[in-house]
């Protein structure tokens, strides 16, 4: 028997390609801002940071009502039926507003398992489908479902949006990346970081992949109904019968709980067969354990009792933050924003062309927050997506006008129209 005679511990290998590089680039940008300037972020996509965007007073009291009791017993790993029996009418409500051709069938609480945030939801949807080896489509650009992904030796296969079509799925092209290791499409709608909304049309033509090759679909709805005034949501379970799928979502950004870790999964079958697929979840639930008992205790009355206004009041106001960043960064040079339709972000397009002394995304954002002390998440690599940057929307409107402000002055010094270098 050989006996280690150093410590020599090492991270796994899941534990590296765990990465996340949202979070390590936002580390690493906290060095170097102009001292002289005030650092603005629009970074991190949590609507709470500045505190112009605050709980539901409904969901203070339930958070109060939930706290008054002396037992902290363990809860079934899926969640107390008391609690998976509000999310199952929350759905069944919110799917009720959207008019389809369809018949809805109900969801009832067998159908709900309630998770830690909607990421454990993803990652659970994700290892219940998929064996390393095997293969998830995902959208590009997308948020950081890789770091959910990679570490477990699952390959991430990507289908391009098309940001001059709103951000649509380039349905060839996705249909092009399905082979015989692909086990389901995973789709953000409304999505994070482009901010679409996917029409009733363009989900259907979605659906109509899926059900060929019998794929099923993981939707990421964790920004439902978190549209702008006059863009209809649709949840994608409304608009099929047969395609089988699994809806994830939870209170962090409708309801504007982070740091809650509530979020549940919607089991989305009508033809029975999702059984052995619904075991499997039920399995890797039980390995962590669903969300602290006080927001389990909690959720009925958040669910039941928010009021229509709340949410109005919130995506108004993104709205109206997200046309003054479009209308300023439409007049910077060498930049093209596209406008969103919901959640909170918009992206930018950065002619890099344009800017002969930079040559990456990264290093444009980086040398942006050096020289203006303003924090943008550079499409590659927090996004997949070179040549882009992303703006968070929930930024209070003077902090985020001044920001795109400081962004035109920068693009302004760096641009050159013939595309040649500063020393030619
Ligand atoms: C914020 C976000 C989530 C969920 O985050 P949790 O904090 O884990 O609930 C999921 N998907 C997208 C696209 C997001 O932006």
């Amino acid at each position: 028997m050989s006996t280690n005679k150093e410590w020599n511990l090492v991270a796994s290998e899941l534990a590296k390609k765990s990465e996340n590089s949202i979070r390590s680039i936002w580390e690493d940008s906290k060095n170097g801002p102009n001292p002289l300037l005030k650092v603005i972020t629009l970074q991190i996509g949590d609507p709470t940071v500045f505190g112009n965007f605050k709980v539901a007073p409904e969901t203070r009291e339930a958070l109060r009502n939930a706290l008054e009791t002396d037992t902290f017993s363990y809860m079934s790993c899926e969640g107390p039926e008391s609690s998976r029996e509000p999310v199952a009418q929350y759905v069944n409500t919110n799917n009720d507003k959207v008019s389809s051709s369809l018949d809805v069938p109900r969801v009832t609480s067998k159908d709900i398992i309630l998770t830690s945030g909607c990421s454990m939801a993803l990652e659970m949807c994700f290892r219940v489908f998929a064996l390393p080896g095997e293969n998830i489509l995902l959208p590009r650009p997308c948020w950081g479902y890789s770091t959910w992904i990679l570490g477990y030796g699952i390959e991430a296969r990507y289908f391009d949006l098309d940001p001059m079509k709103e951000w649509q799925v380039d349905i060839k092209h996705l249909e092009s990346m399905i082979n015989d290791k692909t086990k389901a499409i995973l789709i953000n709608n409304p999505g994070n970081p482009c901010g679409n909304v996917y029409s009733k049309e363009h989900l259907l033509e979605i659906l109509e992949v899926a059900e060929r090759h019998k794929l099923p679909i993981i939707s990421d709805e964790v920004y439902e109904f978190f549209t702008f005034p006059g863009v209809q949501f649709y949840p994608l379970a409304t608009l099929s019968k047969t395609v089988p799928i699994l809806t994830c979502s939870g209170l962090t950004k409708r309801f504007i709980m982070p740091a809650a870790r509530m979020g549940w999964i919607v089991i989305n079958d009508r033809n029975n067969v999702l059984s052995d697929i619904k075991e499997g979840l039920l399995n890797i639930a039980g390995r962590n354990f669903i969300p602290n008992s006080t927001l389990v205790k909690a959720l009925p009355g958040i669910l039941e009792n928010t009021p229509q206004q709340f949410f109005d009041d919130n995506s108004k106001t993104v709205s109206i933050h997200a046309l003054s960043v479009f209308n300023i960064l439409k007049t910077c040079p060498g930049i093209v924003p596209i406008m969103p339709k919901g959640a909170m972000y918009l992206m930018a397009k950065i002619e890099l062309d344009k800017f002969p002394e930079i040559d990456t995304c990264l290093a444009f954002t980086q040398r942006l927050f050096h020289e203006q002390s303003v924090g943008v998440f550079p499409g590659f690599p927090c996004f997949n997506f070179p040549g882009f940057f992303r703006i968070v929307l929930t930024v209070p409107e003077d902090l985020i006008i001044e920001a795109c402000e400081r962004i035109k002055t920068f693009c302004e010094k760096y641009y050159k129209a013939d595309g040649q270098s500063l020393e030619a």
